[in-house]
């Protein structure tokens, strides 16, 4: 059984979640703050946390930095906040999937399920699983990034990106191929996600992001690795 964390503090709306998710047999523990999603994230290590940012306690920003201080569990936020920079925080901070409030349940659900089958990916079997450029190195097989002798820490999100960039390198890959294989959704209308990803990844690898050697844009039509 898969089992989803809400943590929300509007009643209804966590009545709302929990009645569909067990309609869709998940097992559901329900956080109406931060402190107790802390506590019941690490007591019964939930396969995916959904998660409001506006909580009594604690800001969900902070919640998804302790998470991700040692779990990779995926974290979809629900928020009401519109602005771009509180996702850019959000999804910076380890967050896989932003959702706005008010939301449609179904698309809700959909993107649960994305988040979820994300992280049961059976691996890519590589040809090679050390791709070296001139400016960072990556082990596929251990997931490690290097650069200048250090690790670079990259969200799962990053990562999967970057991972599939890597395993086909010098091959254009259309934003269709990137939404649907990292965000299961293949609305063009999402491709601000690659565009706010594919820049941390450049952030953290290259080191000119205005002017990218390795992660290139092809304008209108996707990305491509050049290796
Ligand atoms: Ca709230």
């Amino acid at each position: 059984m898969t089992r989803v964390l809400v943590v929300e503090d509007d009643p209804q709306l966590v009545r709302a979640l929990v009645i569909n998710l067990q309609a869709r047999k998940y097992g559901v523990d329900a956080a109406p703050d931060g402190a107790t999603a802390l506590r019941l994230a690490a007591a019964r290590q939930p396969d995916a946390v959904l998660l409001d940012l506006g909580l009594p306690d604690m800001d969900g920003i902070d919640i998804i930095k302790a998470l991700r201080g040692w779990t990779r569990v995926p974290v979809v936020v629900l928020s009401a906040r519109q602005g771009s920079d509180e996702k850019v925080a959000a999804l910076d901070a380890g967050a896989d999937d932003y959702v706005t409030k008010p939301f449609n349940m179904n698309e809700l659900l959909a993107r649960l399920r994305a988040a979820v089958r994300r992280t049961e990916d059976i691996p890519l079997v590589p040809e090679t699983t050390l791709v070296e450029t001139g400016d960072f190195s990556i082990d596929l097989f251990a997931k490690k990034v290097v650069r200048g002798g250090r690790d670079v820490r990259l969200t799962p999100t990053e990562w999967h990106l970057l991972e599939i960039l890597v395993t086909n390198p010098g091959r254009l890959i259309t934003q269709k191929q990137l939404l649907q294989e990292v965000w299961g959704v293949t609305q063009a209308n999402k491709t601000n996600y690659l565009r706010v990803y594919m820049a941390q990844l450049r952030r953290k690898l290259e080191a000119d992001p205005a002017h990218p050697r390795y992660l290139i844009t092809e304008p209108g039509m996707g990305y491509r690795f050049e290796g």
